[in-house]
């Protein structure tokens, strides 16, 4: 089956209203790569106007959160409701920096995951190990809990429409990279438990990416391998030449 490679930018806490709007212009026309989805994840503030530079391209918006509950006393957080009225096309949820600073839990994920379906948004399900847990033999455990927490009462279809990014905690921002052999068998695991909790249809159709120090000249290693259908990409993707390259080498 095949599945439309997606490269994704997670910007984290980067980028003024104006930066996001120069980077925007610096990669239109060449972070669109046909046969590739290309999704910048922005900080909340810059949203409206990417959202707004994104018209007539190909380039989707995402953001990095969304609260659980549609509005109510939850001062500082953003809901479902108010990214879909944006034009937001994508949600980052259980990033390992959400579960490690902002207390996010496996049932935090599993309600965001339900508030971005309905809002019409895609979720991009985080998951992985921490370097405990990898040196502890248990990094397929985890990912498995990880997994059939986040997709509980999620139904088949709503899965198959869903990204995951594999991402190994130890890897993220640390210049330390899972190798492609390593990643792919993560990878090729989680589809597995996809596999047992829906069907395999379900399963091939899911996107999972792999995320952790991916770089403009390791991209095409990791999503050469068969299981690994985009990255989820940190630091690489904040210079537009940097991002450009990482979705042609995609
Ligand atoms: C991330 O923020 O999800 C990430 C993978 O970061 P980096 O590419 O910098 O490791």
């Amino acid at each position: 089956m095949s599945r439309t490679p997606i490269i994704a930018g997670n910007w984290k806490m980067f980028k003024t209203v104006s930066e996001a709007v120069s980077f925007f212009e610096a990669v239109k026309g060449k972070a669109e790569v046909a046969g590739v989805e290309s999704v910048i994840c922005a900080p909340y503030t810059t949203l409206p106007a990417l959202v707004e530079a994104a018209k007539g391209t190909s380039i989707a918006i995402g953001a990095q959160n969304l609260h659980f509950e549609d509005n109510g006393a939850f001062t500082g957080e953003i809901s479902g409701v108010m990214l879909n009225d944006l034009g937001v096309k994508y949600v980052l949820i259980g990033h390992s920096e959400r579960r490690q600073y902002f207390a996010e839990t496996d049932e935090t994920v599993n309600k965001k995951v339900h508030a971005a379906f309905k809002h019409s948004l895609v979720p991009i399900v985080c998951i992985g190990e921490n370097l405990e847990e990898r040196e502890a033999g248990t990094t397929k455990e985890v990912c498995r809990t990880q997994t059939v927490a986040a997709f509980q009462g999620i139904s088949a279809e709503q899965a198959a429409q869903s990204v995951i990014a594999y991402e190994p905690v130890w890897a993220i921002g640390t210049g330390k990279s899972s190798t492609s052999a390593d990643a792919q068998d993560v990878i090729g695991y989680v589809r597995s438990v996809v596999a047992d909790l829906y069907d395999q249809a379900t399963a091939d159709a899911v996107r999972i990416q792999y995320g952790g120090s991916v770089k403009p000249n390791n991209v095409a290693e990791y999503l050469g391998q068969q299981d690994i259908d985009g990255a989820l990409v940190g630091g690489a993707s904040l210079e537009p030449d940097s991002y450009v390259a990482l979705v042609e080498g995609a």
